[in-house]
Parts: structure tokens; C-alpha cells; sequence
């Protein structure tokens, strides 16, 4: 967990999740639900064994004869049951049980103490589950997480060498060994990462988090050059700038709009090589360079949808203003409306006031756009997940009409990062779509 992306990602999941084989769902024309099995259970053991996550589950289930221990929410009654799938038509059902989390003995945390790290400089009072440094391999194939290694045992690599081919999330950052000391990384170096995942076949989707004076310039060239030689394993690069908050220690500095211009301009030179070579551009710059190098213009100077290929970066934060603003122009030309009038204001940040402008432009009319100011993270952050309640309850307190805020502010339960609920909102505020498309109709059926 390195980019602020990724913080806003993993803070638009669930507040918590139990760690533990809680069952989420059970099939009701399952052989588990005849048994006994109903959602909401907890196993505590197949076969004897205490089972650490879903993969292990899964070889339990090949095995093709289950005795599985478990409890019933609010009884610490231990119940048994035992399945034969041989004896019940000899078909493994792996489709019949979804478990609440693919882990059940725990996430892993990092070992790493790097001087930029986002969670570690966030203010007391947020969401418990926000302060977890995960590193965890299995929440990178199933959630796409981005890792280090920095905890990996003998049994982990035993473990993924079993489950291979499979694709993991790699935080690069960078690869000389002082480099990464003085980034606080302690994680094995990417050298060896590499060349055992290339005999495992493992492929990754890497990221490097730029910190001026630390990773930038000649590391930068020399960590792309390594990871562009290795793209027999290296699936795609994100180069993203570092997340920089008011609780972030003064030796970490944002990018500056010159770096970020040099650092585009490097970045998209080297993607037009490998596309010629490689016939993918395998690495991309995130949208906030963009806005760091040309600030105000920077929708004017982003790539086109086709440069993006599969957006297989978009979590990253990689083609999502361009994702956004496609989807919207085709929802509005599929549907052939005249200009829209809305009356309403939406609130949101620096970066996506410019989208918006541009996006609006003869296709709706009215619409208010007003900067929210994110004082709990400080002024210099301006992506949008990152906006807090109350800073948006403020913002809509001082308007007198509808309100609007797109919705990758809010996690699954209607959460902010401050704790406060949508529930909470004022009246006139509401919650909008975050996709293109989307968001185009909410707009549409409001006119
Ligand atoms: S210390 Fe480094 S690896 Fe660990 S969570 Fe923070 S940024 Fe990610």
C-alpha cells in the first residue's frame, strides 16, 4: 500500500472485515446448505486444519471429502458436519460458499518504514482499518493490492510457486540498494523479486512512487530501464508522483511543475519506444502529472483513450480523467439531448474543476462549480477520494441548492475517511456517480 490512490481505494472498502472464514453466502441448492451450512457461520476447521484463506480452502475442497467444523453467529457451540462430494454425484462445488474475506488468518503488514508512506502519516481519529499497512499477497490477487515482499517467507514463495501462473501487484519504487535504504524500504531488492517470479512464471503490474530528491532522475531511468527489460514478467508500469499531505515530514516534497514536466516527458518518451518495440506501451504516467506540469490546461494535454490500451492501471489513478471524460461524451451522444440545464453545484477539487469545465462545455448549462477546500488532509491535496465529510458538509452548508459530490468519497458502508456518514449529510447534498457514463445520466435525469 504506497500511492495515495491505493489509500483511497483500500478506504472505499468495507470499514472492517472480519479476518476470519465467515461465511458471506451459502447456495441454497448446495450440498453445504442440506448439511447445515447457512450464511453468517464461521468455519474453524476442514479436515482438521485451521485454514489461513480461501486457497486453502479450495485444496481442502479437492480433496473431495470435507469434516468441517464450525459456529453459528452468537453461540460458541462448535457444530460438525461431514460432506462426500464423491458420494454426492463425485462433482466438486466450488461455487457454492462466498466467504466475507479471502483471508481468514489476518492481513500481513509491511516491514518497511518508507519515509513517504501515506498511512503512516495520517492524523489520529480516522477509520481503524486505515492504519493497517497491509503487504499481503493474497489481497494482491484477489484485490489487486500492490506489495513489496517485505514480509515473505519461504512458505509464501512455496505457497505461490503452487498457485502459479498468476498475476501480482508490485511496488517497485526503486532498485539500487542505497537508494531504497534511504527510502526506508526494506524489502528484498527487485533484482531477486524478479528473477524468482520469472522461474515461478508470476506476472506483475508494478508501481514507482516518484519522491524528488530520492527515486527521481537517474533511478527513475535506471528502475524503468530494469523493469522494461524485464517485461517478460512486467505486465505494466505506473509512475506516480508522491502523495504529499500536511502530515507528510518536510523531507518529502512534492514534485515541482518543472519535475513533473521532465518526468512526463521522460515517461511518455520511453512508452512510445516500447510501443514501437513491444507493441504495448507498458509504462504510463498517472493522471496527477498532468495537473502537477500544466495545472490549469492539463485536460488539454492528456493522452488520447487509445493511449491507455487496457487502463490496466486505472486503480493507480492511470487514465481515469480521460476514462471519464470518453464515457460521458458517448452516454451524451449516444442519447442526443440538446445542452442540459442544471441547476446545482458540484463540489469537488482544484484538479477535477478543470474536468468538469471541459466536459460541460455545450453540453450542460448551470451547473456551479465550487472547490472544496481539504482542510484535513491540507490544501496542496487535490484528488478527489480524498475528500473528507466535513470539509463537504461545510462546503454544502454554505450553498443553498442542491449539491453534488461524486461518490468515490464514500466507502461501501456511506463512510468518509473522517468517519462521518453520508446519513449525516445536509439536506441538499447528494451523492453523484463516479463513472462517465453514469454520471452523464444522474445529470441527465436531473435536467
Ligand atoms: S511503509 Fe511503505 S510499503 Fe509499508 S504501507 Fe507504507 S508506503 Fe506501503
Amino acid at each position: 500500500m504506497c500511492s495515495c490512490y491505493e489509500f483511497a481505494n483500500k478506504a472505499r472498502k468495507r470499514e472492517s472485515v472480519d479476518m476470519e472464514a465467515r461465511i458471506a453466502y451459502v447456495r441454497e441448492d448446495s450440498i453445504f446448505y442440506r448439511k447445515g451450512l447457512r450464511d453468517g457461520d464461521v468455519i474453524v476447521r476442514v479436515n482438521g486444519h485451521e485454514l489461513k484463506d480461501i486457497f486453502e480452502w479450495r485444496q481442502e475442497l479437492d480433496l473431495g471429502w470435507l469434516e468441517i467444523e464450525f459456529f453459528r453467529a452468537g453461540s460458541d457451540e462448535i457444530r460438525k458436519i461431514e460432506i462426500d462430494f464423491w458420494s454426492d454425484g463425485g462433482m466438486i462445488d466450488y461455487s457454492a460458499i462466498y466467504f466475507e474475506s479471502p483471508i481468514f488468518d489476518g492481513v500481513r503488514t509491511c516491514r518497511n518504514n518508507c519515509i513517504f508512506c501515506f498511512i503512516k502519516g495520517l492524523p489520529r481519529g480516522l477509520r481503524k482499518s486505515l492504519y493497517i499497512r497491509d503487504d499481503d499477497w493474497r489481497m494482491s490477487v484477489f484485490e489487486g493490492s500492490y506489495i513489496t515482499f517485505s514480509n515473505f517467507t519461504d512458505e509464501d514463495w512455496h505457497r505461490l510457486e503452487a498457485l502459479a501462473p498468476l498475476e501480482l501487484y508490485y511496488s517497485v519504487h526503486a532498485i539500487s540498494d542505497d537508494v531504497r535504504r534511504a527510502m526506508g524500504i526494506n524489502a528484498p531488492s527487485p533484482l531477486k523479486v524478479i528473477e524468482r517470479l520469472r522461474r515461478m512464471g508470476i506476472e506483475v503490474h508494478t508501481q514507482i512512487v516518484v519522491v524528488p530528491g530520492f527515486n527521481d532522475e537517474d533511478e527513475l531511468k535506471r528502475s524503468l530501464d530494469f523493469l522494461v527489460k524485464s517485461r517478460d514478467v512486467v505486465k505494466s508500469i505506473a509512475v506516480v508522483p508522491v502523495g504529499v499531505t500536511k502530515y507528510t515530514p518536510g523531507e518529502v516534497k512534492k514534485p515541482s511543475r518543472k519535475q513533473a514536466e521532465k518526468i512526463l516527458s521522460y515517461v511518455e518518451s520511453l512508452s512510445r519506444d516500447c510501443l514501437k518495440e513491444f507493441a504495448t506501451r507498458l509504462v504510463w504516467p498517472s493522471d496527477e502529472w498532468y495537473w502537477i506540469a500544466y495545472q490549469r490546461s492539463w485536460i488539454k494535454e492528456l493522452p488520447s483513450y487509445e493511449f491507455y490500451e487496457e487502463f490496466v492501471q486505472l486503480e493507480n489513478g492511470v487514465g481515469k480523467a480521460r476514462k471519464f471524460i470518453e464515457e460521458f461524451e458517448e452516454a451524451w451522444r449516444e442519447d442526443g439531448k440538446p445542452e442540459l440545464k442544471i441547476d446545482a453545484t458540484i463540489l469537488t477539487t482544484e484538479m477535477n474543476k478543470e474536468l468538469f469545465s471541459e466536459i460541460f462545455n455545450g453540453v450542460v448549462d448551470g451547473v456551479r462549480l465550487k472547490v472544496v477546500e481539504n482542510s484535513f488532509f491540507g490544501l496542496s491535496v487535490d484528488v478527489a477520494p480524498l475528500l473528507v465529510g466535513e470539509d463537504l458538509f461545510r462546503a454544502a452548508g454554505e450553498e443553498k441548492g442542491l449539491c453534488l459530490f461524486t461518490e468515490e468519497a464514500l466507502n461501501e458502508e456511506g463512510l468518509f475517511l473522517d468517519g462521518l456518514s453520508i446519513q449525516d449529510a445536509p439536506s441538499n447534498l447528494v451523492v453523484a456517480p463516479a463513472q462517465g457514463a453514469e454520471f452523464y445520466k444522474f445529470l441527465r435525469d436531473l435536467d
